[in-house]
């Protein structure tokens, strides 16, 4: 039986205690849920003190290759950097495209980094919500730049978008978002876009790309507080990382004194709640023996036009009050 991690060890910064207690927020078992959530709770006033940035972008693009850069940039500014992933397709595919640690091998090494391989199951709340909360546990142990890194399979960019503070795009150079296999409304969700591979004969059509995002990104609505940025990058050769990096903290000082960071970390957090309760409710529901017995003969009457969906819902929750 391992030993359950302290929240003393945590905030003192103990790697295996934070691994540990990850593992725990991502677990099945219930009892191990319970040993999380008062962890988490016994920590949440020492979370929040991170910037929270989101990186997506489609396989290939080189994010693992632009977080290894990236990260170690942010380190040797003195920063200590976590990475997390959602990869919905993990318990699909039955491994993980994102997070795993043969990948960013240099960081990986590095005493201010801690990588997590992306959750792999469908537990209560999703993938996501057991990245929110191993985002928080990383807060407690004094890592203050999270990236969460996603591709984009299901509504993984939404997620990771309603977990952060500052939402990164990488693209390749060349070609229309759609020839990217960018989906709509991900360039709504970013703060910035770099177009990374802009190295040796990609150069110029980096440049041209990123002409191409400037004006299409200059028609989108964001709000006039923060301009969408769009730059060039080679995480490769580790040109252009320091610019994203300064664009980050510029952000966050800008929403900062407009008051808009704290903000969107409140709606975050009632959004989160709000799913939350919806999913509890819903797997409550299913669970209840009454409901579970009734539901193939209720499903199969609206199947066959028998009984409307909504005389059928409401009977599905009038068993489960009994
Ligand atoms: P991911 O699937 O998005 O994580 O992409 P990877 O980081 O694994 O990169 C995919 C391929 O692109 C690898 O062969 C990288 O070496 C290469 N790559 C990544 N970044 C750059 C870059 O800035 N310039 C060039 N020329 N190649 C890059």
């Amino acid at each position: 039986m391992q030993s359950t991690p302290t929240a003393e060890a945590i905030l003192a910064g103990d790697r295996r205690a934070l691994a540990k207690a990850i593992t725990l927020v991502e677990s099945q078992r219930v009892e191990d849920r319970a040993i999380a959530q008062s962890l988490l709770n016994t920590l949440l006033p020492h979370t929040g003190k991170s910037i929270r940035v989101g990186v997506t972008g489609v396989p290939g693009v080189g994010k693992s290759t632009f977080i290894e850069a990236f990260g170690q940039h942010v380190i040797s500014k003195g920063h200590r950097l976590a990475v997390l992933a959602v990869d919905p397709s993990s318990p699909v595919a039955g491994g993980s495209i994102l997070g795993d640690k043969t990948r960013m091998e240099q960081l990986s090494r590095a005493d201010a980094a801690f990588i997590r391989p992306s959750p792999a199951g469908r537990a209560l709340g999703g993938v996501a919500s057991k990245t929110r909360e191993s985002l928080l546990l990383c807060e407690a142990a004094g890592f203050d730049v999270i990236l969460i890194e996603t591709v984009g399979v299901g509504q993984s960019e939404h997620q990771v978008a309603g977990m952060v503070d500052f939402f990164l795009l990488l693209m390749l150079p060349g070609g229309g978002d759609e020839l990217q296999g960018i989906k709509k409304g991900i360039l709504e969700l970013a703060h910035a876009i770099a177009v990374n591979k802009a190295d040796g004969e990609s150069q110029a059509l980096a440049r041209t790309t990123q002409q191409h995002y400037r004006g299409a990104m200059s028609l989108l609505n964001h709000g006039d507080v923060w301009e969408p940025r769009v730059m060039m990058c080679s995480a490769l050769n580790g040109v252009g990382i320091d610019t994203v990096w300064q664009t980050i903290s510029e952000y966050e000082e800008v929403a900062r004194e407009k008051g808009l960071f704290e903000q969107a970390r409140a709606d975050q957090n009632l959004t989160w709640m709000r799913q939350l309760v919806d999913e509890l409710l819903r797997s409550s529901l299913t669970q209840h023996p009454a409901v579970r017995a009734a539901l193939p003969r209720i499903e199969a009457a609206v199947t066959n036009a028998q009984q409307t969906p909504l005389a059928a819902a409401e009977a599905i929750l009038a068993l489960s009050r009994e």
